[in-house]
């Protein structure tokens, strides 16, 4: 089987997988103590949390503080509807639904264009009562990479928040300055089930969960050590590894482009995360192709659209018929993907695609 659906959610890093272990411990082990118990068990898992939280916090800007959730949907919810309310949220076209979805259930939604290469732009207008404006610095479809910094200031010179997605980029580049980041766990080698919310000190937020009072009162539910110290490893070891993972991926990339070289790549050639291919060949039948091709996983879109059969939102964004996007396959590739796994894949998606004439 070749996993080739990083984009979805990633392996767990061996490391991250041990530094777990100790805080799973059964009656006879020391490690399942409560966080926020007084006692020594909860000490000492309260103590790893804190640990975690200082590995997770290195990659992020200075000037801010970090707050777990249950993923980065939980995040991204906490931003913006615990940043205020009234006024206008301006979001990308091509942001996540934990995004798209929260901001319009918010019933002030404005939605930021993007270009045919999937790059959403500052010149254009956001709404005078905007109160955040949220882009994404590396889209889950399509690999682009946005003008955060840029949106950063421009949020300023509107006196708004600005909040970034970046779970697709954190642990993989550098993530730039914001005033709310949200990542997860699982898009860099650790576990599922555990995100988490950077914010810019000074800026207060509203709990959106109410209960014991956890994360200073922002996010109340009891702590798990064990997620959260799989996270914290999890982001050690990526930000040891940035350049080389990120190095290992643009190999790949190079060579994943000459064996689809007769594909249409969709998005920028060059504002791109390397470890995302989102291709077309008009005239595919994409579900006939995922079934000829059981032993390689990819993607038809994101794992969660893909299954609804509508086509991709950012695909039609991005100016694709819903004939082109529902022809379009995203392959995602990192850390552990070796260039046999690659070459093998292409032979199959390639061979199963010229089946179909196409
Ligand atoms: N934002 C982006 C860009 C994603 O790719 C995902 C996951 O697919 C999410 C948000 C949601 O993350 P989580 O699975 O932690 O809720």
């Amino acid at each position: 089987m070749i996993y080739l659906d990083y984009q979805a959610t990633t392996p767990l890093a061996p490391e991250a997988r041990d530094a777990m272990l100790r805080w799973l411990d059964g009656p006879d082990g020391t490690g399942f103590g409560n966080p926020h118990s007084p006692h020594k068990f909860g000490r000492m898992a309260a103590a790893a949390v804190e640990a975690a939280r200082d590995k997770v916090a290195a990659l992020f800007p200075p000037g801010g503080r970090v707050i777990f959730t249950g993923s980065a949907t939980e995040a991204l919810n906490l931003a913006i509807r615990g940043s205020g309310k009234g006024g206008s949220v301006s979001v990308s076209a091509i942001e996540h639904a934990a995004v798209l979805d929260t901001a319009e259930a918010l019933g002030t939604a404005h939605i930021l264009n993007v270009s045919k290469e999937g790059q959403c732009n500052t010149a254009q207008d956001v709404p005078n009562d905007v109160r955040l404006i949220a882009v994404m610095q590396v889209n889950n479809e399509i690999g682009t990479i946005q003008p955060t910094i840029d949106w950063h200031r421009k949020a300023k010179a509107n006196n708004a928040l600005f909040l970034i997605d970046a779970v697709q980029a954190y642990g993989k580049i550098e993530v730039t300055g914001a005033d709310m980041i949200a990542v997860s766990a699982h898009k860099l080698h650790g576990p599922k089930g555990v995100g988490a919310l950077w914010v810019r000190d000074g800026i207060a937020l509203e709990e959106q969960i109410t209960g014991g009072g956890q994360e200073a009162g922002l996010r109340s539910g009891t702590l798990s050590p064990a997620l959260i110290a799989g996270f914290g490893a999890a982001a050690a070891l990526a930000k040891e590894r940035m350049e080389a993972d990120a190095a290992h991926v643009e190999a790949l990339c190079g060579r994943a482009r000459e064996l689809f070289a007769d594909w249409t790549l969709n998005g920028s050639e060059d504002a791109r995360w390397h470890g995302n291919l989102n291709l077309r060949k008009d005239g595919l039948d994409v579900n006939r192709l995922m079934s000829e091709c059981r032993n390689v996983m990819f993607s038809a879109g994101s794992a969660c659209a893909s299954g609804s059969g509508r086509p991709s939102h950012v695909l039609k964004a991005i100016g694709l018929s819903d004939k082109q996007a529902k022809s379009s396959i995203r392959l995602g590739f990192g850390r552990y993907t070796t260039l046999e796994q690659l070459e093998v894949a292409a032979q199959i998606i390639n061979a199963a695609a010229g089946d179909q004439g196409v």
